[in-house]
Protein backbone atom coordinates (compact mmCIF):
# COMPACT_ATOMS: atom_id res chain seq x y z
CA UNK A 1 0.00 0.00 0.00
CA UNK A 2 1.65 3.36 -1.42
CA UNK A 3 1.99 6.14 1.65
CA UNK A 4 0.63 9.66 1.14
CA UNK A 5 2.36 12.39 3.33
CA UNK A 6 -0.26 15.43 3.79
CA UNK A 7 1.42 18.24 5.24
CA UNK A 8 3.90 15.83 7.40
CA UNK A 9 1.11 13.36 8.05
CA UNK A 10 1.42 9.84 6.85
CA UNK A 11 -1.03 7.54 5.58
CA UNK A 12 -1.55 4.16 3.85
CA UNK A 13 -4.22 3.92 1.29
CA UNK A 14 -4.79 1.10 -1.26
CA UNK A 15 -3.02 1.70 -4.23
CA UNK A 16 -5.36 3.81 -6.98
CA UNK A 17 -7.18 6.09 -4.16
CA UNK A 18 -6.97 9.62 -4.63
CA UNK A 19 -4.98 12.00 -2.37
CA UNK A 20 -8.74 13.45 -1.41
CA UNK A 21 -9.17 9.86 -0.22
CA UNK A 22 -5.81 10.15 1.63
CA UNK A 23 -6.27 13.16 3.01
CA UNK A 24 -9.98 12.42 4.34
CA UNK A 25 -8.26 9.26 5.85
CA UNK A 26 -6.17 11.38 7.61
CA UNK A 27 -8.48 13.72 8.76
CA UNK A 28 -6.97 17.07 6.63
CA UNK A 29 -9.97 19.27 5.29
CA UNK A 30 -9.80 19.67 1.26
CA UNK A 31 -12.62 21.91 -0.04
CA UNK A 32 -14.74 19.63 -2.70
CA UNK A 33 -17.68 20.96 -4.68
CA UNK A 34 -17.93 18.97 -7.88
CA UNK A 35 -16.71 15.83 -6.21
CA UNK A 36 -19.61 13.35 -5.42
CA UNK A 37 -18.98 9.47 -4.86
CA UNK A 38 -21.69 8.33 -6.57
CA UNK A 39 -20.37 9.63 -10.12
CA UNK A 40 -16.86 9.52 -11.63
CA UNK A 41 -14.53 12.50 -10.56
CA UNK A 42 -13.86 15.23 -13.51
CA UNK A 43 -12.34 17.94 -11.33
CA UNK A 44 -14.32 20.63 -13.37
CA UNK A 45 -14.09 23.01 -10.44
CA UNK A 46 -10.59 22.79 -9.38
CA UNK A 47 -11.13 23.77 -6.23
CA UNK A 48 -9.34 20.93 -4.44
CA UNK A 49 -6.31 21.66 -5.91
CA UNK A 50 -3.32 20.58 -3.92
CA UNK A 51 0.63 20.79 -4.42
CA UNK A 52 2.51 17.80 -5.40
CA UNK A 53 6.09 16.96 -4.53
CA UNK A 54 8.10 15.65 -7.69
CA UNK A 55 11.59 15.92 -6.13
CA UNK A 56 12.71 18.80 -8.21
CA UNK A 57 9.54 20.94 -8.63
CA UNK A 58 6.46 21.07 -7.36
CA UNK A 59 2.93 20.69 -9.31
CA UNK A 60 -0.65 21.71 -8.77
CA UNK A 61 -2.86 18.34 -8.92
CA UNK A 62 -6.33 18.16 -8.14
CA UNK A 63 -6.95 15.95 -5.28
CA UNK A 64 -9.96 14.74 -6.06
CA UNK A 65 -8.93 12.86 -9.15
CA UNK A 66 -4.99 12.15 -8.84
CA UNK A 67 -4.38 8.42 -8.36
CA UNK A 68 -1.82 7.27 -5.72
CA UNK A 69 0.23 4.68 -7.25
CA UNK A 70 3.07 5.10 -5.13
CA UNK A 71 4.62 7.45 -1.89
CA UNK A 72 4.26 10.64 -2.48
CA UNK A 73 4.26 14.10 -0.25
CA UNK A 74 1.03 16.41 -0.68
CA UNK A 75 1.04 19.87 0.74
CA UNK A 76 -2.45 21.16 1.38
CA UNK A 77 -1.46 23.62 3.65
CA UNK A 78 1.39 25.53 1.26
CA UNK A 79 0.93 28.81 0.78
CA UNK A 80 0.90 28.25 -3.12
CA UNK A 81 -2.26 25.48 -2.87
CA UNK A 82 -4.15 27.98 -0.51
CA UNK A 83 -3.51 30.95 -3.06
CA UNK A 84 -4.45 28.67 -5.71
CA UNK A 85 -7.85 27.27 -4.03
CA UNK A 86 -8.70 31.41 -3.06
CA UNK A 87 -8.39 32.62 -6.56
CA UNK A 88 -10.50 29.60 -8.47
CA UNK A 89 -13.00 30.10 -5.19
CA UNK A 90 -13.01 34.32 -6.79
CA UNK A 91 -13.87 32.80 -10.06
CA UNK A 92 -16.61 30.57 -8.92
CA UNK A 93 -18.20 33.18 -6.27
CA UNK A 94 -18.72 35.84 -9.67
CA UNK A 95 -20.77 32.53 -11.40
CA UNK A 96 -23.01 31.70 -8.48
CA UNK A 97 -22.91 35.19 -6.26
CA UNK A 98 -26.57 33.66 -4.63
CA UNK A 99 -25.12 30.37 -3.64
CA UNK A 100 -25.89 30.30 -0.18
CA UNK A 101 -23.65 27.02 -0.25
CA UNK A 102 -20.62 28.49 -1.74
CA UNK A 103 -20.81 31.58 0.26
CA UNK A 104 -20.31 29.28 3.47
CA UNK A 105 -17.66 27.35 1.71
CA UNK A 106 -15.77 30.61 0.50
CA UNK A 107 -16.37 31.65 4.35
CA UNK A 108 -14.74 28.68 5.04
CA UNK A 109 -12.06 29.02 3.14
CA UNK A 110 -11.23 32.73 4.50
CA UNK A 111 -12.54 34.57 0.95
CA UNK A 112 -14.43 37.36 1.74
CA UNK A 113 -15.67 38.22 -1.65
CA UNK A 114 -14.66 38.71 -5.40
CA UNK A 115 -12.74 41.21 -7.50
CA UNK A 116 -14.20 39.46 -10.85
CA UNK A 117 -17.49 40.95 -12.48
CA UNK A 118 -20.24 38.42 -12.25
CA UNK A 119 -21.64 36.20 -15.29
CA UNK A 120 -24.50 36.87 -17.60
CA UNK A 121 -27.94 36.14 -16.41
CA UNK A 122 -28.39 33.41 -18.49
CA UNK A 123 -25.41 31.45 -16.05
CA UNK A 124 -26.12 32.73 -13.26
CA UNK A 125 -25.47 30.87 -10.20
CA UNK A 126 -24.11 27.66 -12.49
CA UNK A 127 -20.62 26.76 -11.76
CA UNK A 128 -20.66 24.61 -14.89
CA UNK A 129 -19.44 21.62 -12.40
CA UNK A 130 -21.34 19.29 -14.66
CA UNK A 131 -22.75 16.86 -11.68
CA UNK A 132 -26.39 17.24 -12.90
CA UNK A 133 -25.76 16.78 -16.36
CA UNK A 134 -23.39 13.66 -14.95
CA UNK A 135 -26.09 12.09 -12.60
CA UNK A 136 -29.08 12.27 -15.34
CA UNK A 137 -27.34 10.23 -17.42
CA UNK A 138 -25.18 7.78 -15.87
CA UNK A 139 -27.48 6.84 -12.97
CA UNK A 140 -30.92 7.81 -13.97
CA UNK A 141 -30.46 6.80 -17.65
CA UNK A 142 -32.10 9.92 -19.02
CA UNK A 143 -29.55 12.66 -20.38
CA UNK A 144 -32.81 14.96 -20.22
CA UNK A 145 -29.90 17.71 -19.45
CA UNK A 146 -26.67 18.49 -21.05
CA UNK A 147 -23.98 21.44 -21.61
CA UNK A 148 -25.16 23.88 -24.12
CA UNK A 149 -23.09 26.78 -25.90
CA UNK A 150 -19.22 27.57 -26.13
CA UNK A 151 -16.91 29.72 -23.91
CA UNK A 152 -18.73 32.40 -22.01
CA UNK A 153 -22.70 31.40 -23.15
CA UNK A 154 -21.56 27.69 -22.21
CA UNK A 155 -24.47 26.42 -19.80
CA UNK A 156 -26.22 23.41 -18.79
CA UNK A 157 -29.85 23.02 -20.26
CA UNK A 158 -32.31 20.77 -21.82
CA UNK A 159 -32.41 20.47 -25.63
CA UNK A 160 -33.05 23.95 -27.67
CA UNK A 161 -33.36 25.25 -23.83
CA UNK A 162 -37.04 23.57 -23.92
CA UNK A 163 -38.86 21.51 -21.34
CA UNK A 164 -37.05 18.07 -21.79
CA UNK A 165 -39.39 15.32 -22.79
CA UNK A 166 -36.89 12.98 -21.28
CA UNK A 167 -37.12 14.03 -17.93
CA UNK A 168 -39.14 11.80 -15.53
CA UNK A 169 -39.20 14.68 -12.51
CA UNK A 170 -36.99 12.64 -10.24
CA UNK A 171 -35.25 15.55 -8.91
CA UNK A 172 -31.56 14.08 -8.61
CA UNK A 173 -30.16 16.34 -10.62
CA UNK A 174 -31.53 18.64 -8.01
CA UNK A 175 -30.18 17.10 -5.08
CA UNK A 176 -26.75 16.78 -6.51
CA UNK A 177 -26.53 20.19 -7.13
CA UNK A 178 -23.59 21.45 -5.01
CA UNK A 179 -24.52 25.47 -5.12
CA UNK A 180 -28.54 24.55 -5.17
CA UNK A 181 -29.01 25.82 -8.21
CA UNK A 182 -31.42 23.47 -9.68
CA UNK A 183 -34.77 23.41 -7.49
CA UNK A 184 -37.44 21.30 -7.57
CA UNK A 185 -40.97 23.27 -7.09
CA UNK A 186 -44.08 21.63 -6.65
CA UNK A 187 -47.35 23.23 -8.56
CA UNK A 188 -50.18 21.75 -5.85
CA UNK A 189 -52.79 22.58 -7.54
CA UNK A 190 -51.68 21.60 -11.17
CA UNK A 191 -50.60 18.41 -9.31
CA UNK A 192 -47.14 18.85 -10.90
CA UNK A 193 -43.08 18.64 -10.03
CA UNK A 194 -41.32 21.39 -12.05
CA UNK A 195 -37.43 21.07 -12.62
CA UNK A 196 -36.09 24.83 -11.95
CA UNK A 197 -34.23 26.30 -14.17
CA UNK A 198 -34.86 23.97 -16.76
CA UNK A 199 -38.54 24.07 -16.47
CA UNK A 200 -39.40 20.34 -17.17
CA UNK A 201 -42.68 19.68 -15.26
CA UNK A 202 -44.14 16.04 -14.84
CA UNK A 203 -47.11 14.79 -13.81
CA UNK A 204 -47.40 13.67 -9.73
CA UNK A 205 -49.07 10.64 -7.54
CA UNK A 206 -51.26 12.50 -4.88
CA UNK A 207 -52.09 10.63 -1.70
CA UNK A 208 -55.76 9.87 -2.53
CA UNK A 209 -56.61 10.31 1.13
CA UNK A 210 -55.31 13.89 1.93
CA UNK A 211 -53.59 15.39 -1.33
CA UNK A 212 -50.04 15.39 -0.36
CA UNK A 213 -48.23 14.96 -3.49
CA UNK A 214 -46.27 11.39 -3.07
CA UNK A 215 -44.19 11.33 -6.02
CA UNK A 216 -43.77 12.32 -9.68
CA UNK A 217 -45.92 9.62 -12.24
CA UNK A 218 -42.78 9.16 -14.63
CA UNK A 219 -40.51 7.66 -11.84
CA UNK A 220 -43.02 5.57 -10.05
CA UNK A 221 -43.38 4.04 -13.51
CA UNK A 222 -39.43 3.75 -13.86
CA UNK A 223 -39.53 2.23 -10.95
CA UNK A 224 -42.43 -0.25 -11.68
CA UNK A 225 -41.06 -1.10 -14.81
CA UNK A 226 -37.48 -2.29 -13.41
CA UNK A 227 -38.93 -3.64 -9.68
CA UNK A 228 -40.58 -7.00 -9.68
CA UNK A 229 -43.34 -5.80 -7.74
CA UNK A 230 -46.77 -6.61 -8.81
CA UNK A 231 -48.84 -4.01 -10.27
CA UNK A 232 -51.71 -3.76 -7.84
CA UNK A 233 -49.10 -3.82 -5.05
CA UNK A 234 -47.19 -1.13 -6.23
CA UNK A 235 -50.37 0.98 -6.69
CA UNK A 236 -51.73 0.01 -3.29
CA UNK A 237 -48.43 1.18 -1.85
CA UNK A 238 -48.44 4.39 -3.61
CA UNK A 239 -52.42 4.94 -3.16
CA UNK A 240 -51.80 6.90 0.12
CA UNK A 241 -49.04 9.38 1.66
CA UNK A 242 -46.71 7.87 4.37
CA UNK A 243 -48.87 9.62 7.05
CA UNK A 244 -52.10 8.60 5.75
CA UNK A 245 -50.95 4.97 5.65
CA UNK A 246 -49.66 5.27 9.22
CA UNK A 247 -53.20 6.49 10.56
CA UNK A 248 -55.17 4.39 8.74
CA UNK A 249 -52.81 1.30 9.76
CA UNK A 250 -53.24 2.48 13.33
CA UNK A 251 -56.77 2.88 13.38
CA UNK A 252 -57.21 -0.54 11.88
CA UNK A 253 -54.83 -1.94 13.99
CA UNK A 254 -57.15 0.03 16.80
CA UNK A 255 -60.47 -1.85 15.83
CA UNK A 256 -58.79 -4.86 15.77
CA UNK A 257 -58.18 -4.82 19.77
CA UNK A 258 -61.56 -2.94 20.43
CA UNK A 259 -63.32 -5.99 18.88
CA UNK A 260 -61.61 -8.98 20.27
S1 LIG B 1 -35.15 15.60 -12.68
FE1 LIG B 1 -35.05 15.37 -14.94
S2 LIG B 1 -33.18 16.45 -15.51
FE2 LIG B 1 -33.03 16.10 -13.29
S3 LIG B 1 -31.92 14.11 -13.08
FE3 LIG B 1 -34.11 13.61 -13.07
S4 LIG B 1 -34.57 13.15 -15.23
FE4 LIG B 1 -32.60 14.27 -15.23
Amino acid sequence: MPTVTIDGCEVKVKRDATILDAARKAGIWIPTLCYHPAVPSEATCRLCMVELDRGEWKQLVTACNYPVRRDIVVYVSSERAKKARRGVMELLLARAPESQELKALAERMGVKGTPYPNVTDSQRNCILCGLCVQVCEQIIGKAAISFAGRGAERTVAAPFRQPSEDCIGCGACAAICPVGTIKVRLHKEQQEVEISPFKSRVKLLVCQECGTPIVSSEVSEQVLRKSQIDWQEFRELLRLCPKCRRSQTSARLRAASVYK
